[in-house]
């Protein structure tokens, strides 16, 4: 990978902030978007804008096929079997919802149960949640150890006659952990349950194969993939999509209309309804292009030995202590300083044009489980250096000595 030239498709990473190079290490809340996406954005408004799937004429045709084109790219991006399973929504937080409202109020009813992970995030419990306040459900999490890594034996003593769906995510935004989710999968699936799995921070990270992983349901949300924001797709097996009832209704995803009855139009357009976000799946079918130019194997490659990097440079501060060890992780470092705020030092780092995150990360119960409310989270992607590292070290030495 030539870091260098990866650096200069990024403009905004010449930018300075408070008078010092940006360095950005908030990849796990969004990434930054390389020049052919923003080139990709322009160009469709410039040249293709229109409605797709309706109008007759040449810009409808063109705008139809930008947009059926970044479907297919994500198809293959992910090792999907065919278009149909790639349904275009906001992002994951969407996806999931699309799934708990339509799957989830097909198959689950009072007393059934529902497996989530203890270091799911927000996304991926309160749908549920909601679900099963309607429903007379219940969720039932998955318990994790101290070092981050799911207790699989706990795992599977959970499942009962009213299991009836298991929702994980790949890698946690949090403890940086990568579950072993072809195994959690193989075990659901001996039990006739049905799994999602929540690849928001997965996809960016790691080579997918969602048939390889035999999931039932996959997320992605673009802007965490050098894509745009308002854009992410849901993967469902085809089989499956087919069964469930549309969530939304409206135009575009409709065959005929009547005042007594509609008949939906085939996948994945019957879970599109109203226009769909279509210059941004555009630039979201150029983010993967460039994924894939880069290539996933050399992604995860330097991810993961920049992570031990971190890992280690980290560590060695005095009164530092990283919440989450998984010995399988990639990308995210949450720690704490004993006597720091983690707020006041991201504020602190900022002033040296560092970018990190403070808080909670959209995932309480995972940190209540490790007795904080707050870390501070240094999260990889593909333009960062043992350089950026270096200076996050430099900046936390800095201020927690003065
Ligand atoms: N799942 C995980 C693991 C995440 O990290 C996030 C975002 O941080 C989401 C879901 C929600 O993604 P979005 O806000 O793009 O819908």
């Amino acid at each position: 990978m030539k870091l260098d030239t990866i650096r200069s498709d990024f403009p905004i990473l010449k930018r300075k902030v408070n008078d010092h190079s940006l360095i950005w290490l908030d990849n796990a809340a969004t990434t930054q978007k390389p020049h052919c996406v923003i080139e990709s954005l322009s160009r469709y408004y410039k040249e293709n804008n229109s409605n797709v799937h309706r109008g007759a004429h040449t810009l409808a045709k063109e705008a139809t096929e930008e947009y059926e084109a970044a479907r297919k790219k994500i198809q293959k991006f992910i090792g999907a079997s065919s278009p149909e399973e790639v349904v275009f929504v906001r992002g994951t937080t969407e996806a999931i919802n699309l799934v708990a409202n339509t799957y989830g109020n097909l198959t689950i009813g009072r007393g059934d149960e529902i497996l989530l992970t203890q270091m799911e995030h927000h996304s991926n419990i309160v749908p549920w949640q909601m679900l099963c306040k309607y429903k007379g459900a219940r969720i039932i999490p998955i318990p994790i150890n101290k070092k981050g890594d799911i207790i699989l034996e706990e795992y599977e003593k959970l499942f009962t006659p009213r299991t009836r769906m298991v929702s994980i995510t790949q890698v946690s935004n949090v403890l940086g952990t990568i579950n072993p989710v072809k195994q959690m999968i193989n075990i659901a699936h001996s039990h006739g349950v049905s799994v999602l799995v929540d690849g928001a921070q997965g996809a960016p990270h790691l080579g997918v194969n969602v048939q390889d992983l035999d999931a039932d349901f996959y997320t992605l949300s673009g802007h965490k993939a050098y894509g745009p924001t308002g854009i992410g797709i849901l993967y469902g097996k085809k089989a499956l999509l087919e069964n469930m009832i549309p969530w939304q209704g409206g135009g575009g995803m409709i065959k005929d209309v009547d005042f007594d009855r509609t008949v939906y139009l085939e996948l994945p357009y019957k879970f599109e309804a109203g226009t769909g976000n279509i210059a941004d799946a555009v630039g979201l079918g150029a983010a993967i292009d460039y994924l894939e130019g880069i290539g996933m194997y050399n992604i995860e490659h330097h991810e993961q030995e920049l992570t031990r990097y971190a890992t280690e440079a980290l560590s060695s501060i005095n009164g530092l202590h990283i919440i989450g060890n998984a010995p399988h992780k990639t990308s995210v470092m949450s720690f704490i300083i004993e006597g720091i705020d983690p707020s006041k030092m991201a504020g602190l780092l900022d002033q040296e044009g560092i970018a990190v995150r403070a808080g909670h990360h959209c995932a309480q119960p995972v940190l209540k489980y490790f007795g904080v409310d707050s870390t501070l989270r240094a999260s990889i992607g593909i333009y960062n250096t043992h350089k950026d590292i270096d200076a996050l070290v430099q900046g936390l030495l800095k201020h927690i000595n003065q």
